[in-house]
């Protein structure tokens, strides 16, 4: 059974909800997948940053395996003895005092939804059920239909209404935009210290900055959705550190899982989270023993090998290697932070997705986002060498 079966077989049964490229994979391991032929590439996409600590890391795969045979589900109806250690490790890393457990960052983005609310109307005393978060053009936060409530990405949003009010959309990168947008009624701010999704947009320096003074002034809460860009991804703990700023609420997932089980939660103090009261929030697996051993595990490796650090060292040097190409025929332009890298195709030069099947055929897989930008995020085990591997390719494909 080849690539061509497996792709076939799909396209007859599964929804096509994805494009995805033209690649069918049976293994994996550090920065390396396989596909079913044995043809080996590097995983520059890392499962859009959930597989932060490479394939089947072995401390990670063992730690599970060692819990799968023991106890994997409880449900919260019970205690079971790793939910404890798991939070307190969040609240340590995080330095927040509570943390509530859930499995998709979907989920860990509706949480920071319900207790930024549950926060403005218990707390700031705004009117019950017509208070306003303020969001942010092309947005990505996920796929409910409360969050696609507030995407500007018509494919994301169009058909699937009637959509939750309660959002206010403003431009990202404008601190004057958000300050106008702040009424009576506004309870918070969310936003992605990075837009992943949109391309890995940067702000510019100081805007976060600016962004958190604007809600301490106006006694409004910050929220970040560190989803994508946490544990590491962008060189340091949390893109938010770049700035040395301290959100009211942090939204994790994605890597938190260690790439092999879906870990999501959202940390805040006491006076955020607290409120939300026995019944009024929860989830099945949420919290579950195997969640928890993944979380506690990703987040030791992290800390033991150093993968923050190298993330930073790596990606300064991966950057520097593909601004060689910044303005040549192709590449229009390249930003990120860290490991997490976006390289905008010109216009001129045709669609992205070109590129990526090329770079797919020699022997390096990422994904484009949009038309025009392709994402190389790859796990932050990767090595010099490696990066000069990719950059090889990369160079073959991109340069002139
Ligand atoms: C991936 C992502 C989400 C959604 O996570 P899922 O696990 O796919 O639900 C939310 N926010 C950001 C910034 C993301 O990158």
């Amino acid at each position: 059974m080849n690539s061509e079966y497996f792709m076939n077989l799909e396209r007859q049964y599964g929804a096509n909800n994805y494009e995805s490229l033209e690649v069918v994979l049976s293994k994996g391991e550090g920065v390396w997948v396989w596909n079913v032929e044995g043809i080996q590439f590097m995983d520059m996409l890392s499962a859009y940053s959930a597989i932060n600590h490479g394939h089947r890391h072995p401390k990670i795969t063992k730690a599970l395996k060692d819990q799968i045979d023991r106890l994997t589900l409880t449900s919260r109806a019970f205690f079971n003895d790793k939910l404890p250690l798991f939070t307190e490790k969040i609240c340590k890393f995080t330095g927040k005092e509570m943390f509530l457990p859930m499995n998709t960052g979907a989920e860990g983005v509706e949480t920071a939804i319900k207790c930024m609310r549950k926060w403005g109307y218990e707390v700031k005393g705004i009117e019950p059920e017509t208070g306003e978060i303020i969001v942010f053009e092309e947005n990505f936060h996920g796929r409910t239909t409360t969050i696609i409530s507030f995407s500007t990405d018509p494919g994301s949003h169009d058909h699937f209404g009637p959509f939750t009010p309660g959002f206010k959309i403003v431009p990202y990168n404008d601190t004057e935009a958000v300050e106008k947008a702040i009424n009576d009624r506004t309870i918070g701010i969310l936003i992605e210290p990075i837009q992943g999704e949109a391309g890995v947009n940067v702000p510019d320096e100081g805007y976060l900055t600016k962004l958190q003074k604007i809600c301490r002034k106006h006694k409004i809460l910050f929220a970040c959705d560190e989803i994508q860009t946490g544990f590491g991804r962008t060189g340091k703990r949390f893109c938010f550190d770049h700035e040395g700023l301290d959100p009211d609420i942090i939204i994790m997932g994605k890597a938190l899982g260690g790439g092999v089980y879906p870990v999501s939660g959202v940390a805040a103090n006491k006076d955020i989270l607290g409120l939300i009261k026995k019944g009024q929030h929860g989830s099945t697996f949420g919290g579950n023993p195997l969640a928890c051993v993944a979380g506690i595990t990703a987040i030791d490796v992290l800390q033991e090998e150093k993968l923050i650090e190298n993330s930073a060292t790596q990606g300064t040097y991966f950057m520097k290697l593909l601004k060689q190409l910044e303005g040549n025929s192709k590449v229009e332009k390249v930003r990120g932070k860290g490991l997490l890298i976006g390289v905008v195709i010109k216009q001129s030069a045709g669609p992205a997705k070109g590129y990526v099947k090329k770079l797919r055929d020699e022997g390096l897989i990422c994904k484009e986002t949009h038309d025009t930008i392709i994402r190389f995020a790859p796990p932050l085990v990767i090595t010099k060498d490696q990066i000069d591997w990719a950059f090889s390719k990369i160079q073959k494909v991109l340069g002139d």
